[in-house]
């Protein structure tokens, strides 16, 4: 696998970095659009992602970005990262920034609300227990965390989570188990990656593992691919 790149401008990508180091990967920093020819994949962190969007303006890694992004290249965003892919985003603040787009998904903004900031919860995740074992769930940490409200056909859901059917969030989250309403919060469509917690914040590293997996299948895919039209 290629080195992967871990977006370096705001937010916990020096927790994205330990979780990588954890597995015996170097993360590599990337801050300018050069940098993002030295990785096969990235990995775009939680963060604010106003902030985040305007420190990628004013660094002019936007058309970078949208590129790496095009090529077919594996990206993974958390949470604000998750922002930054989506196709469409609404609630606070939507259309004030600038994304790279590319998950066909609605991502709507803090969506659990400014009352219940963060929670933490244990996520049923089926897809990732049975590529990566270990038990039925993960541990969500969700911080003012957007929620996936809509999907296009080529995105696979990984995990959802039941809400009330009527804002605003319960704040005792084990009342709304049985509620028929669930919003999408992590999600593959191809290349990309997207959850709207933070794995990198817990110890458990498989949503890690699941993504270097992803990326060395697409990497290898790839260089299949050239190899075939070089033998052609
Ligand atoms: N609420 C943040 C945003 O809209 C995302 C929070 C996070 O990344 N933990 O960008």
């Amino acid at each position: 696998t290629m080195a992967v790149g871990v977006l370096a401008l705001q937010g916990s990508f020096n927790e994205h970095i330990a979780a990588l180091r954890r597995l015996g990967v170097k993360g590599v920093e990337i801050r300018k659009p050069e940098q993002l020819q030295s990785v096969g994949s990235l990995i775009i962190p939680g963060g604010e992602s106003t902030t985040m969007a305007k420190l990628a303006h004013f660094h002019n890694l936007f058309p970078a970005l949208r590129e790496f992004v095009k090529m077919g290249k594996p990206v993974w965003g958390t949470c604000a990262g998750l922002i930054f892919l989506a196709d469409k985003v609404t609630g606070q603040k939507a259309g004030g920034q600038d994304l790279i787009g590319g998950l066909d998904c609605t991502v709507h903004r803090n969506y659990f609300g400014s009352q219940i900031q963060s929670f933490e919860v244990d996520l049923p995740v089926p897809e990732l227990a049975a590529k990566e074992g270990g038990p039925d769930t993960f541990r969500g940490v969700f911080i003012r965390a957007p929620a996936i409200l809509e999907v296009g056909p080529q995105v696979e859901v990984l995990a959802d989570y039941p809400v009330p059917s009527e804002k605003p969030m319960d704040e005792a989250h084990e009342e709304n188990k049985g509620s028929e309403k669930k919003v999408i919060v992590a999600v593959r469509q191809g290349n990309l990656l997207g959850t709207a917690f933070h794995p990198e914040l817990t110890a458990d590293s498989r949503w890690h593992t699941y993504f270097l997996k992803m990326a060395s299948e697409i990497e290898g895919g790839a260089s299949n691919s050239i190899v075939a039209v070089e033998g052609g």
